[in-house]
């Protein structure tokens, strides 16, 4: 029996492991954490019974700790919270299913802690995988990867050899606004943002998928999951979302995983990899697919993607502040505060006037984080 815990079980990939775990009967939930989303969060303890509930305020735990006083569930809250769930002793692994750089320092202990990690928390990885990675081969720990472009990447290299890699292809859907001007851009509205044409995700990455700032946080994040250089990776268009991602070898051939678009795929393989289970659902479809499309992205317009190489070359903190600076302009265009375009000119201003500290530990990008964030106050 396997037993994890899962850091963010309220959103998007949250609730779909918790479809997986459903499904399957052969994994214990042992400890699950929400920010706000309680009703549902006493829902899952009452179906999963972890034995450790994490929220983020104090008052939020102790209404929870009222409604499921008739269970033995331990409640908790807070970062400290969530570094005890992290570390919890029966847990094999934890999926990182939260959003934000709040992830960053119960990853970090529960991999000092010994556990896997499935990762879909993007943030982990941009802005310290520099000191993850280390760290996770120090402790012999897994980090096996849930974001589907980068699953679909783990799978076509599964039984290869590293050396033999010449590039990885990251597939793109293009997001809403593919094939949009600037100009068609300048009045779209957050619900306009919020169509993603293929997935169903929270919002934050919605968002991220019509800025590209998403590709690029993707491509952040698999430099450091596959170790390999910057100019190995190339990202591609492929409208569809039926090409999950690729690997080109040095002989020329190209692997690829392809599926319909359903994050339990990843999320599954993560969970029992190297083993594959039976998955319900929609498969492929040949005779019905149309069209496979390729078409090279659009970065003039979408600069999210050039933004993010350009912080991944400078290297250091710059990778923390551009991821801090769009968690701050995505929220800003969520509320309707900023206009659609205003997320690049936030990141780029905000990137421009940062003075790299080239190898920072875990409190400089934590201070990074903080300074980011009330700067973007102080100047919008
Ligand atoms: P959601 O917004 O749907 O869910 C985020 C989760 O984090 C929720 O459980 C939320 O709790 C919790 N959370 C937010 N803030 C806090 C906080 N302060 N304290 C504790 N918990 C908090 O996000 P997604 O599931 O879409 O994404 C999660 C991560 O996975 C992101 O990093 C994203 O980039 C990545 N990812 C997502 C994919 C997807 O398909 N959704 C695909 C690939 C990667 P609550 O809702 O209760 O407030």
């Amino acid at each position: 029996m396997r037993k994890i815990t899962i850091l963010g079980s309220t959103g998007s990939i949250g609730t779909q492991t918790l479809d997986v775990v459903r499904e399957n009967k052969d994994i214990t939930v042992v400890g699950i954490s929400a920010g706000k989303n309680i009703r549902l969060l006493e829902q899952q303890i009452r179906e999963f019974s972890p034995r450790l509930a994490v929220v983020w305020d104090e008052e939020d735990a102790r209404a929870l700790q009222e409604t499921v006083r008739d269970l033995s569930v331990k409640v908790a809250w807070g970062m400290e919270g969530l570094l005890e769930l992290a570390s919890m002793e029966e847990a094999d692994l934890m999926v990182t299913a939260i959003v934000g750089m709040i992830g960053l320092r119960p990853t970090i202990a529960a991999i000092q802690a010994g556990k896997d990690i499935a990762l879909a928390n993007k943030e982990t990885l941009v802005t310290a995988g520099h000191l993850i990675m280390p760290l996770a081969r120090e402790k012999g720990v897994s980090i096996l990867p849930v974001d589907s472009e980068h699953s679909a990447i783990f799978q076509a290299l599964h039984g290869e050899k590293k050396a033999q890699v010449r590039k990885l292809l990251i597939t793109a859907s293009g997001g809403p606004f593919r094939g949009r001007s600037k100009k068609e851009l300048e009045q779209v509205t957050p619900a306009d943002a919020l169509k993603h044409p293929n997935w169903d995700m929270g919002q934050k990455i919605t968002i991220d998928s019509a800025t590209l700032v998403n590709k690029g946080l993707e491509v952040m994040e698999a430099r450091w999951l596959f170790d390999v250089d910057l100019d190995q990776i190339q990202v591609v268009v492929q409208p569809q979302s039926v090409i999950h991602s690729m690997v080109e070898f040095c002989d020329g051939a190209v692997m690829a995983q392809l599926g319909t678009p359903d994050m339990r795929l990843p999320i599954q393989y993560a969970l029992y990899y190297p083993d594959r289970r039976p998955l319900p659902g929609d498969r492929l479809d040949f005779w019905k697919m149309h069209e496979l499309t390729f078409e090279r992205p659009d970065t003039d317009t979408f600069r999210g993607l050039l933004l993010a190489m350009e912080a991944a070359r400078a290297g250091g903190t710059m990778a923390t502040v551009f991821n801090a600076a769009n968690e701050r302009a995505v929220a800003k265009f969520l509320k309707e505060e900023i206009r659609f375009l205003d997320i690049y000119e936030i990141i780029g201003e905000t990137m421009a006037r940062h003075r790299i500290c080239p190898n920072p530990g875990l409190d400089e990008i934590l201070e990074t984080e903080q300074m980011t964030y009330e700067w973007i106050e102080g100047r919008w």
